[in-house]
């Protein structure tokens, strides 16, 4: 939080209740994708005087200067995570550019094995499979 507080510092921003708040949820919610409506639904909880609007400009600030992800995961239903957690599994379709997530239990387990064997602080990866997706691959016959 200091880290990112400072970093915000440096651009000339401030770090108001609201933005922290924001940026709080994401903090306590690693991995999730939280959707913009998901952040406002929580933040809601403990800051009931932030409104939508403050929530979607937040959001936006903190991915332009890349202190958060926005993910475009399916169709125009973006969702937000830290940087530093970026995790991705995608299933990538060539033709139709379709994105599918995905997610394996080895995956975690190969994250472990790595950082234990090269003595490495995973912080993120991308990870993604290019192919054609069902639709696409039965169209093509
Ligand atoms: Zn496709």
């Amino acid at each position: 939080m200091t880290e990112i507080s400072e970093s915000l510092c440096r651009k000339g921003y401030r770090l108001t209740p609201q933005r922290e708040a924001v940026l709080k949820i994401l903090l306590e919610n690693p991995n999730q994708h939280l959707a913009a409506e998901d952040i406002y639904a929580m933040v809601r909880k403990s800051h009931p005087e932030i409104g939508m609007a403050t929530v979607y400009r937040t959001l936006e600030l903190l991915s332009k200067e890349k202190i958060i992800n926005q993910l475009s995961l399916d169709e125009g239903n973006c969702r937000y995570e830290l940087e530093s957690q970026a995790r991705y599994h995608q299933l990538v379709c060539l033709k139709c550019g379709k994105i599918t997530e995905f997610n394996d239990q080895l995956l975690a387990e190969m994250e472990e094995r790595l950082a234990a064997e090269n003595k490495f602080q995973i912080v993120g990866y991308l990870l993604k499979f290019y192919g054609y997706c069902g639709q696409c691959a039965s169209a093509e016959g």
